[in-house]
């Protein structure tokens, strides 16, 4: 029975309700003749006479209780008036909610992403797990070159092989297979190589690859578009020069230097004193990987490009070493709020 009476008190005590067809339930159910109080005081003469005592004095308690409550609750929806007991003080001033901050690494890919779709690049994502296709055949590597070497690239299975994507190329190859020219494209993704690592180096880094294939598409679009991102990203003055370069995917290949902003060209640490910032590779899609992706070469030409978010991000921002935006240092990671 104290079992009983202990429920059906937390029950009474958890009661409120300011509608009264609720209360007229409440009473019925806990106090009218054929109510569950009423039913206890019933039962009360078969508890053993030893424990009468405190199972009556908890019964009358109980009874007390319920009626305490049901005329409580009856006077306030008679006048209207219902307290609200609360240790809440309305007049104190908020706690001011710290706002949160972007990530330097989305600040920088964002960017990138608008001052892209502002001459008609879209963006397409892929897989972070790759075949050996997508990551290197279809893109000229070479079976013995070195970033196909447990070495260099993280292998999820051999033979066939599956591996951690090394670069955002393969959705370039995704793109080509997957859609008809033009192609305009964006690739922002992460991308895995087996590196040690470093303050210079990451075995985990953010790249923004991309794509324009069409009729007629020629080196000078290749430069117009990168002159433009520079302009857009580092300020109207920065200057851009090309030199040649080696990649197994494009043909000419050249990589893109800017001139420092921090020196304006003059010479300071950041550029190691040349007055150059190196930001990218590019090129002119090959015409053997366009084969490969069923395009004809013959009918069509395209440029691309690729760039690593956090390098981007350690020029803009001077940052040191590129494991604080792996850390979640919020000390780090404050500095840039109000950045969107
Ligand atoms: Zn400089």
């Amino acid at each position: 029975m104290q079992d009983l009476i202990n429920q059906y008190l937390a029950e009474i005590e958890l009661f409120f309700t300011q509608n009264a067809e609720e209360l007229e339930q409440f009473r019925i159910k806990f106090l009218s003749k054929k109510g569950l109080i009423p039913a206890l005081f019933e039962d009360f003469k078969n508890v053993p006479p030893e424990q009468r005592r405190a199972v009556g004095q908890a019964l009358n308690d109980l009874k007390n209780k319920a009626q305490e409550k049901f005329n409580l609750i009856k006077e306030q929806i008679e006048t209207g008036a219902v307290e609200v007991k609360s240790d809440i003080d309305l007049s104190l001033p908020v706690d001011f909610l710290q706002p949160g901050s972007r990530h330097p690494l989305s600040i920088i890919r964002n960017e990138m992403v608008q001052i892209f779709s502002r001459i008609g690049f879209v963006v397409a994502e892929g897989p972070e797990i790759e075949d050996d296709w997508h990551n290197f055949t279809a893109l000229n590597f070479q079976q013995d070159h070195p970033a196909r070497d447990m070495q260099d690239t993280f292998f999820i299975e051999k033979n066939p092989d599956i591996v951690l994507r090394t670069h955002t190329s393969s959705v370039q190859i995704r793109a080509m297979e997957l859609r008809k020219p033009p192609i305009r494209e964006i690739f922002p993704g992460r991308v895995f190589r087996n590196e040690a690592i470093s303050a210079r180096a990451h075995c985990i880094f953010h790249q923004v690859e991309g794509l324009y294939i069409d009729h007629d598409v020629s080196f000078a679009d290749l430069k117009q578009t990168l002159y433009y991102f520079a302009h857009e990203m580092f300020g109207e003055g920065t200057r851009v020069r090309f030199r040649p370069s080696y990649f197994p995917f494009t043909e000419p290949s050249a990589e893109m230097d800017i001139s420092c902003f921090v020196c304006g060209g003059k010479g300071c640490p950041i550029c190691k004193y040349s007055g150059w910032v190196e930001i990218l590779g590019c090129g002119m899609v090959d015409p053997n990987v366009l084969e490969n992706c069923g395009i004809n070469s013959e009918e069509y030409t395209g440029f691309a490009f690729g760039m690593g978010i956090e390098r981007i991000a350690i020029l803009k921002y001077k940052i040191q070493d590129i494991r604080l935006f792996f850390e979640n240092d919020v000390r780090f990671l404050k500095q840039f709020t109000g950045v969107v």
